[in-house]
């Protein structure tokens, strides 16, 4: 098994992480955009801790951020949603994701995932009692395929947990693999456990289509979305989850154990971020899609071979061109004698699939990503 995915080892992030703070390298390894986030709605939560709003907000959420919540999700994405009794925040997705195994896996449970995968969900699968399956996909297009659904679902599978867009492969399922999906949910009677935390990231024109839309899927499905994603605040750990109220009420009582609740003042903040005019999430996309396009030029005139990114702040390269095998070994010698920190892909494969892929985050300012450049171009 990789040592990544035993149960209590380090993640991936924290290691890269710690290695660039020991070198002093250009961090492209761990996402996170070195923009501050919106000076209005980090002021919001500024302001709220000022004005009083520090005691326990009730445990679904502040009922403001619910109802903000609804309303974001119908101007984007077309979703009806209850804020009474669809919507509920947590700290964070990676709470959403945990909370929503515990809740809804017994023991000996299946749960179908896509590998390469966001290195929490074997971890938190296993400890929650539940037995991974995986379907795996390989560069260039990690796509997927019939065969490899119908070998990984069986009478004992009780849901299906994906991102999508897909961290680590910076790809969006499409329409067809969606139906694929929902196919397989609805005949083997499974839960989607959707992180779409990445909505908002999506470029080219692309538009994340959300699986709780689905009418075929609206019971089954779990909708976690991010606010640290959204608002480039990744701190901040405010989650949201959707979902019909029947399932609801099963994630309620995970949550309620779990956190129970998460700071009212950053609460009230994103309440008032997600009313934010078009205009800035689509600043925002258009934003991550240059710097993408600016750095995926950087990289290819270095020489590297790099793969499609249509979401996510990540770039991904195939090094075996460069006569590379060892994506680990390769990011190693990076991080330490070249200074620019990244993420080697087989972390996210429960056996390393795939040694070749390397991913660099790309949301960071320009000055950062020609730094990483310079410091790549004398690698050679
Ligand atoms: N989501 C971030 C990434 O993919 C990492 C979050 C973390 O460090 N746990 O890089």
């Amino acid at each position: 098994m990789n040592p990544i995915f035993s149960a209590l080892s380090t993640s991936v992030f924290e290691v890269m992480s710690q290695l660039a703070r020991e070198t002093g390298a250009v961090n492209l390894g761990q996402g996170f955009p070195d923009d501050p986030g919106p000076l209005d709605v980090r002021r919001k939560a500024a302001d709220a801790v000022v004005d009083g709003w520090n005691q326990y907000p009730p445990m679904m959420g502040l009922p403001e951020l619910r109802r903000a919540t609804a309303a974001h999700y119908k101007r984007w994405q077309g979703l009806d949603l209850d804020p009474e009794t669809e919507i509920m925040v947590t700290s964070g997705a990676t709470e959403a994701i945990a909370g929503a195994l515990m809740a809804i896996l017994s023991p000996g449970d299946e749960v179908v995932l896509f590998e390469p995968m966001y290195d929490a969900y074997v971890p938190l699968v296993r400890r929650a009692g539940g037995i991974p399956k995986f379907v795996t996909l390989k560069p260039p297009q990690f796509g997927l395929s019939e065969e490899a659904l119908a070998a990984a679902f069986s009478p004992r599978t009780k849901a299906v947990l994906f991102n999508n867009p897909l961290n680590p492969t910076a790809t969006i399922f499409s329409r067809a693999d969606l139906d694929l999906l929902a196919d397989f949910c609805i005949r083997h009677d499974a839960i989607a456990i959707c992180d779409e935390v990445w909505e908002h990231v999506v470029f080219d024109g692309h538009r994340h289509v959300p699986v709780l839309g689905r009418p075929d899927m609206r019971e089954r499905t779990v909708k976690i979305s991010s606010a640290g994603k959204i608002f480039s605040l990744t701190g901040w750990k405010v989650g949201l989850v959707m979902a019909a109220p029947p399932l609801m009420k099963v994630l309620a009582k995970a949550h309620q154990y779990i956190t129970f609740t998460t700071p009212p003042n950053l609460q009230a903040a994103v309440a008032y971020g997600l009313g934010k005019e078009d205009g800035y999430f689509e600043g925002m996309r258009a934003d991550f899609q240059r710097s993408r396009d600016r750095f995926a030029q950087g990289l290819t005139d270095l020489g590297f071979s790099v793969l499609p990114s249509v979401g996510t702040y990540f770039l991904n390269v195939d090094i075996a061109p460069l006569g590379e095998s060892d994506d680990v070994n390769f990011c190693r010698r990076l991080v330490t004698e070249h200074g620019v920190a990244a993420i080697p892909v087989s972390a996210f494969y429960d056996q390393a699939a795939v040694k070749t892929v390397v991913r660099f985050c790309f949301a960071k300012r320009d000055a950062t990503l020609d730094e990483a450049l310079t410091r790549l171009a004398k690698r050679q």
